[in-house]
Order: structure tokens, then sequence, then C-alpha cells
């Protein structure tokens, strides 16, 4: 409830305040008592030096004892009130009129305390009956007082339980607010993130087109070379030439490959779906992915080349499958015990097709397998891990009907499961 230091200082200044009312009040007893009473200033005293010092010590008090010093300052303001009562003429005294109002009081003084209201409820009832009994008062007046007195700290006991609901209801609308308000400064940081990898994207298929150009002149230049020379063997030098020129062309049909498959992966790539060969799909994002994956694992794949065409869009299952494919290099790196293995498995069940990216990595953690698909969830450091890949992943594959799913291989690792339709069963039900 009142969890600060100022809070609580507070709270012992309050008290402080009490204190010095209930000893001063002793000008209303001059009145009532028509004289001054040494008894009733000693009870005054005694209420104000038992406050005080629940009041020092209210600071060192743990928040979840709070409680305890109301009670406690309550059940001394009852004993005060009972014994100024009786010094003031019992039952016809206007303080035994206003015990009942006790546990009002404290309700209102330390909201939410619902035991220390009750508890000062409890001691005013019994107080009131107590005084009516050794007074020898009749029944019926025993049974109005105590009736009247039931009453008064049954409203206060629920009033107090109110307050306390509408004080927690408070604190979690704040608590909740302050993690909204972090959440919100957390993904704005994110979203910017993913503009600029968006940005990246299209700028790497701009430079993409840029390096085309001038790549298909020196490709036709040197099929060009090699035409002119090709039948002059016969010397050593040409030979030599002819071979570099040919290394040359392999060179830049690879580069062509890297631009082809960075165009399609940085096209927004809404043109529907087509027949893919797995075969081709793993191949391009291997390729994509091989600058990660290379230095810390060494690739496996099974039956990706035999199965039939899935139907899906192209470029978004690369990413889908690149997106494994570092996740999965970023696990084998974390664990640092040297290189590590990634298996891609593939095989037909139940008219689908299914494939496995499977790692040597630590696995997924309980409290990540929860959330791998949340936007933006991410373990990796800033700058490294968006948290968009998976989520990303599963919203492409939703859209060719396909289904992603993970677990712990039993012997470590993590293994992502694809579910892809093949092309024939799709072209069926269209
Ligand atoms: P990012 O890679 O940017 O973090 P992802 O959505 O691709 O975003 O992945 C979310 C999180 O899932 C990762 O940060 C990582 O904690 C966990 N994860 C994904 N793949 C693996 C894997 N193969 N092994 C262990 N954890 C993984």
């Amino acid at each position: 409830m009142f969890q600060t230091e100022a809070a609580r200082k507070q709270r012992s200044k309050f008290l402080y305040v009490v204190a010095a009312v209930a000893v001063a009040c002793h000008v209303g007893d001059l009145v009532l008592l028509g004289g001054p009473s040494l008894p009733a200033l000693a009870v005054r005293l005694a209420w104000g030096f038992c406050l005080a010092l629940l009041a020092l010590a209210a600071p060192h008090v743990r928040p979840a004892h709070f409680e305890r010093v109301v009670t406690a300052a309550g059940l001394s303001s009852v004993g005060a009130w009972v014994a100024l009562t009786v010094l003031t003429g019992g039952s016809p005294s206007p303080y035994f009129d206003w015990m009942s109002t006790l546990p009002l009081i404290v309700g209102a003084l330390g909201p939410g305390y619902v035991w220390a209201v009750a508890a000062v409820g409890l001691a005013t009832i019994v107080a009131n009956a107590l005084l009516l009994v050794v007074e020898g008062a009749a029944l019926p007046s025993h049974l109005s007082w105590l009736s009247f007195s039931i009453a008064v700290g049954g409203l206060a006991v629920a009033g107090s339980k109110m307050q306390q609901r509408l004080r927690a209801a408070e604190q979690r609308a704040e608590e909740a607010r302050l993690r909204a308000v972090d959440d919100l400064a957390v993904s704005e940081h994110r979203r910017l993130h993913a503009e600029k990898l968006a940005l990246l994207g299209k700028l790497s298929s701009g430079v993409a087109h840029e390096i085309n150009n001038p790549l298909a002149f020196v490709k036709s230049n040197l099929a060009h070379l090699l035409e002119q020379h090709g039948g002059g063997a016969g010397c050593a030098e040409l030979a030599l030439l002819r071979e570099i020129v040919e290394d040359s062309q392999v060179g830049i049909e690879r580069i062509e490959g890297i631009i082809d498959t960075l165009r399609s992966f940085a096209r927004v790539d809404d043109a529907g779906l087509q027949p893919c060969s797995l075969a081709e799909v793993v191949d391009e994002a291997l390729r994509l992915a091989s600058a990660p994956l290379r230095p810390v694992a060494e690739v496996r794949r099974s039956g990706t080349d035999s199965l039939p065409r899935v139907m899906a869009n192209r470029g978004q299952l690369v990413q889908v499958l690149v997106n494994l494919l570092v996740n999965a290099a970023d696990a084998i790196a974390e664990t640092k015990a040297g290189r590590g293995v990634v298996r891609l498995e593939a095989w037909r069940t139940d008219g689908l097709v299914v494939l496995d990216v499977i790692d040597s990595g630590p696995g997924l953690e309980p409290a990540v397998q929860q959330r791998l698909v949340e936007p933006f969830f991410t373990t990796k450091p800033p700058g490294k891990g968006t948290g968009l890949g998976l989520a990303l992943s599963r919203e492409y594959l939703k859209r060719f009907d396909a289904t992603l799913e993970a677990q712990n291989e039993p012997g470590g690792g993590a293994r992502f499961r694809l579910r892809l339709v093949p092309a024939t069963a799709a072209q069926r039900s269209a």
C-alpha cells in the first residue's frame, strides 16, 4: 500500500498530529467534567504518549506490517475512550455515545486496513456491552446500543474493504500504465529498427539492379573473348587466359545468383502463390544464409531434392527458411562449443510436404518457446535481433496454408518443422 519511505514518514507525522489533538482535547473535558480533572488529563497524556510512540516506530515498520501500527493506535484509542467515558459519568456521558464511531474514524484515517477496523469495531462493541453490564442497564438499552455498535462496526469494515479494493485496483492500473509506457518505448525503438531494415531491403534491391547492368556487359565481354580465342589452345599463354576467363565467368555467375536472390528477397512480393521447387528454395536460402552459417555449422540435407513442388510464394518461403537458418547459426554460435550441425530433412506425409530445420544449438527455453512468434520478441542483443523473423515467417506461411512448429530435440538443439501444401493438392482444392 504505502510502500515509499516518504509515505511512511507522512503516516508517522499524521500519528503525531492525532496524538497532539488527543491531548489538546482536554479542553473539551473541562466543559464535560465541569472543571479540571487530573485523572482525565493523565488518560489523555497516556493516550497521546502511546500514539507518539507508535508514530516514532511507524517509519521503521515494513509496509506489510503497518496495519499492526494502525490496530495498536485504534485499540489504545478505545482504551482511552473507555477511561474518559467512565471519568465523565459512564453511559450518560457524550464519550459513550461517540465510542461506536471509533471504527469509522479508524477506517477513514487508515484507509483499507480492514483487520484494524474490525479489531477496533469489536473492541468498542465489547466495551459498550461491559459498561452497560457494570452499570446494570436494562436489556432494551443493552440491545439498542449493541445493535447500533454492530451496525456502525459493520459499516466501517465494509467501507474499509471497499477502499482496500479501490486502492488495489488503482495500484494495478498504475502498474499497467507504467508497463504500457515501457512497452511502448521498446516497441517504438523496434519499429524504427524494422523500418531501417525495410529501407535496407529496398536499398539492396536498388544496388542489385545497378550492379546487374555492368555485370551483364562484363559477362558478355568475357564470353566474346572466349569465343574469339576458343580455338587457339596451342599457345600456353592463351590457355592460361582461357582458364582465367572461365574462372571469372563462374565468379560472375555466382554474383548474378546472389543478386537474383537479393532482388527476390527484397521484393514486396504479394504476387500470389506458385508451385515452387523445394530443392531450389533450399539452395537459394542456403546461399543467402551462407555468411552466418558457414563459419559455425556444417549443413546436412536429406530428402529436399526429391519432393513434389509446394504451393507457396517463392520469395517469402525463401525468407522463412533464411530466417530459420540464421537463427540456427546464431543458436550454435551462442553455445561457443565449436562447429555445430544444421540438418535440413524433408519428406512427404499425410498429403503434406514436411521440412525440418534442426540445429545443434542450446535448444529453446520454455519461456522462449512460448513467445517465439510474438512480434518483437528477441533474446538477441540490440542490433542483432529484431524479434520479427518468426512473427513474419508465421504470417507468410499462413498465406500459403503452411504451418511452423518448434520443439526441442531429445539430444539437445531445436527443431523447426514446416508443413507445406504440395502444389498438386493445392490446385485440386482450388
Ligand atoms: P530474432 O532472430 O530477431 O531474435 P526471431 O523471431 O527470428 O527474431 O526469433 C525470436 C527468438 O526465438 C530469438 O531471439 C531466439 O531467442 C529464439 N530462437 C529462434 N530460433 C532459435 C533456435 N534455433 N534456437 C534457439 N532459440 C531460437
